[in-house]
């Protein structure tokens, strides 16, 4: 059985000191909760204070992004060696990221190598945009998501796939339980012709997308989904919260 993970993408919110409320407010409810792994990705500028913060607990951490060289002269970026000493999630791939700057399939896949590489799990995010959905090619730009970012790619470590339609990003238009479920099913099956039954049983995939305390349920319920991947509400302690209960008390694995 796989444990589901709820994974907080704080976005570019937050100052440190808002973080240090944030992570303040839900750490202790967090904890207590053990069936569901709780992920929390602040901005870069407060990863080393969450760290700290979290520290002793059965909280983990996640960066929002990462760069793929392992040092050098790449001014402002991010490396690999740097996030594994602070965190266990990295979140690659994301709508917002591919959209606002223009990261390829290429690019994608040398994060992903890149974090693998130092022992990071990576949060892959996918998904089609609206007029891609309306034109009945979900399936086929997932498909091809997955071809360009794992190409290559033999082994997945501790993999996580996210998947996020565009138009439910941000938007409060939730996609349905249904079709998330049925979505995630094909990208399973597409998984499993690449690395077998046993790699895509253990995987990991999450649904994102408008993802509140008011519908979780719907998605959670669903047998395909592991979980989800949370922006606006988890900036909210008490959503956040009753995001990871709802999931616990539905998927009782542990
Ligand atoms: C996200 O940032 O990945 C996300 C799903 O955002 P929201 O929950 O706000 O739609």
């Amino acid at each position: 059985m796989r444990v589901a993970v709820i994974a907080g993408n704080c976005k570019m919110n937050t100052t440190v000191s808002e973080a240090i409320q944030l992570v303040n407010e839900m750490r202790q409810g967090l904890d207590e909760i053990d069936s569901v792994d709780k992920v929390i990705c602040p901005p870069f500028i407060s990863l080393a204070t969450v760290k700290e913060l979290i520290k002793g607990s059965s909280i983990k951490l996640g960066a929002q992004n990462i760069y793929f060289e392992e040092k050098g002269a790449y001014t402002g970026e991010i490396s690999p060696l740097m996030l594994a000493d602070l965190c266990e999630f990295v979140i690659i791939g994301h709508s917002e990221r591919r959209h606002y700057f223009n990261e390829s399939g290429e690019i994608v896949n040398k994060k992903i190598q890149a974090a693998l590489k130092v022992g990071l799990k990576p949060i892959l995010c996918i998904g089609e945009r609206l007029e891609e959905n309306e034109t009945g090619r979900t399936e086929e730009v997932v498909a091809e998501q997955l071809r360009s970012s794992l190409a290559g790619i033999d082994y997945l470590g501790g993999l996580v796939i996210a998947y996020e339609p565009v138009w439910a990003i941000g938007t409060g238009k939730a996609a349905t339980g249904e079709w998330a479920n049925e979505t995630i099913g094909f990208i399973r099956r597409n998984i499993s012709q690449k690395y077998g039954k046993r790699v895509t049983q253990d995987l990991r995939i999450l649904y994102g997308g408008s993802v509140t305390a008011d519908n979780t349920a719907e998605f959670i319920n669903q047998p395909e989904i592991d979980g989800a991947l949370v922006g606006g509400a988890s900036l909210k302690a008490s959503q956040f919260l009753s995001i990871v209960k709802q999931t616990s008390e539905i998927k009782q694995v542990r």
